[in-house]
């Protein structure tokens, strides 16, 4: 039990640590739909490993967060943010915004289109790929 704790803990504290950069990297920007003037969390772009990892890390906003979480809840429009997302500078944010791409395709047609028009590098295809969304 005690040790459960320590670990989550010392996550949390790891993560911490990460604010500030996180911070300053976003720019108090949503790293997904830029949105601004809003409270953004931590999120960690799956596979999570057991030690936090500042390169799996993007700062995104609680309507990001909430429909990122609940699949059924996504809105298609809300999602249009995508078409800038997906040429973001930050890996995690980039590769993220793919794999939620990904998962539009077959339902709306930008979606398909967009993801004709990318190049991702061999590893950050197979980081898409593993992460289930
Ligand atoms: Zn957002």
């Amino acid at each position: 039990m005690a040790r459960g704790y320590e670990r989550h803990y010392e996550r949390h504290q790891g993560l911490s640590v990460f604010g500030k950069d996180l911070v300053r990297r976003c720019g108090a920007h949503c790293e997904l739909c830029d949105a601004q003037g809003v409270s953004l969390k931590i999120f960690e772009v799956p596979p999570v490993g057991s030690e936090a990892d500042f390169d799996h890390c993007v700062m995104l906003c609680e309507s990001c967060l909430k429909q990122l979480r609940n699949p059924a809840r996504r809105d298609p429009n809300h999602w249009r943010c995508l078409n800038k997302a997906v040429w973001s500078q930050v890996p995690a944010a980039r590769v993220l915004a793919v794999a939620l791409l990904e998962s539009f395709i077959g339902r709306e047609d930008w979606a398909l289109l967009l993801r004709e028009q990318l190049y991702l590098l061999p590893d950050e295809q197979a980081w898409v790929d593993s992460i289930e969304l």
